[in-house]
């Protein structure tokens, strides 16, 4: 059986859903895989590498050989024309608000994979791309908001004066706060934190970095079983913004993450703690593809205030950093693909009843089965 690798089709994406090591275990199970010419080059894998691992190097039309295609993002309706009935494709799919993508997908008769709803279950850790890219886009975060601020962010004594440390706060400590946490410390910044689930409280201090929250009973109760957070009641929001308003006032660089599963992102810092800081301070909103944490961010853009804060809605941010990203992102498929092998038959033997298959798989046969989807697609 055939596994096909595209250069992903839209211009901003840099990264490639195979790297030369899961080629060559890919090759190592009995497959043919064959790799778009170009798909690794803004990840810096050149297409020698590929074939080096075992890969053929192929065209975009090839997909239509392929029993299972590995993409980073959601196939396009021309993407979709190309496979053939009955392939699997993985890929992040970005469907919220997107039912048609859905049907389209269901359409094109292919069993379509969303790996962003792969349970985080201790099996399934090696298959988590919301992690694997979520770790990088906070390790990134810091080094984008490193590169806008005109200062040191370390504390410098030298013979000439005394640079201060940059005063950093990270909103929202999920995975690419703590991540953002630990790599600003490592710049030598002075770390503080805030987040609604009160599991976080340690985690912050075990970084080196100060835990700043309202903790009431609400937020006591603020974590779901899924271990997310769940959207705070009004009051608890103004109490939020009153204890962090005097907080952002002295910060030098704040990077905010907070998200809420379904949800759009809880809106964490005004226009009016926009104006409050100094000129020259950064923010850093990861949430902005999801509507935003930061009053005045601009998805794709960096916005300089009447102030003269720089506020950084960079997109895809683990694309910014597409060579490591790439490698992570490469092995979660590969990690994901290989439970659905038959190593015997060296085909693909998809198991149904399996419960990381049942928590992705979003159409099959025709059909959109995914729960969440099937009821909007009758
Ligand atoms: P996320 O991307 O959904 O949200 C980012 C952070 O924003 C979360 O910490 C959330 O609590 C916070 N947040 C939401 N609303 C907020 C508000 N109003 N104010 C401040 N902060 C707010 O989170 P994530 O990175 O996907 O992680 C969610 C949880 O899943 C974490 O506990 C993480 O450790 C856990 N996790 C577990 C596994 C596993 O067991 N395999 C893997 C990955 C993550």
């Amino acid at each position: 059986q055939t596994v096909f690798i595209p250069r992903e089709v839209d211009p901003t994406e840099g990264r490639v859903a195979a790297s030369p090591d899961t080629v060559k275990r890919l090759a190592a199970l009995g497959f043919d895989v064959i790799v778009e010419a170009g798909a690794g080059t803004a990840s810096r894998i050149p297409d020698e590498e590929f074939a080096k691992a075992g890969a053929s190097i192929g065209k975009a039309a090839d997909a239509g050989k392929a029993d299972v295609v590995l993409k980073v993002r959601r196939p396009t309706d021309a993407e979709l024309k190309g496979y053939k009935k009955g392939a699997a494709v993985l890929a992040t799919m970005d469907l919220y608000g997107n039912d048609a993508a859905v049907a389209a997908m269901a359409k094109a008769g292919i069993t379509a994979f969303a790996m962003e709803f792969m349970p985080r279950i201790t099996r399934a850790q090696v298959m988590d791309v919301l992690s694997s890219q979520a770790n990088l886009a906070g390790y990134q975060a810091v080094i984008d908001a490193a590169a806008e601020y005109d200062r040191a962010l370390p504390m410098m004594m030298t013979a000439a004066g005394t640079v201060p440390a940059a005063k950093t706060f990270i909103m929202g400590v999920g995975v690419a706060g703590l991540q953002a946490i630990a790599t600003a410390r490592r710049l030598g910044a002075v770390v503080t934190a805030t987040d609604v689930r009160p599991a976080v409280k340690e985690q912050v201090q075990s970084l080196g970095a100060k835990f700043l929250a309202v903790e009431d009973e609400e937020f006591k109760a603020a974590e779901t079983a899924g271990g997310y957070a769940k959207e705070m009641s009004k009051e608890y929001q103004a109490k939020q913004a009153a204890l962090t308003a005097d907080h952002i006032a002295k910060q030098d660089i704040v990077i905010t993450t907070a998200l809420i599963p379904g949800r759009p992102a809880p809106k964490l810092v005004s226009a009016a703690m926009v104006a409050s800081m100094k000129p020259g301070s950064v923010i850093v909103d990861l949430a902005v593809e999801r509507g935003g944490n930061v009053e005045g961010a601009v998805a794709g853009k960096v916005v300089t205030t009447a102030n003269g804060v720089k506020i950084v809605g960079h997109l895809n941010v683990p694309g910014r950093i597409a060579a490591s990203a790439s490698l992570l992102y490469a092995k979660n498929l590969f990690a994901f693909l290989e439970t659905m092998i038959d190593k015997a038959s060296k085909s693909l033997a998809i198991n149904r009843d399996d419960e990381l298959v049942k928590a992705t798989m979003l159409t099959d046969a025709g059909r959109v089965v995914h729960p969440n989807f099937a009821k909007a697609a009758e």
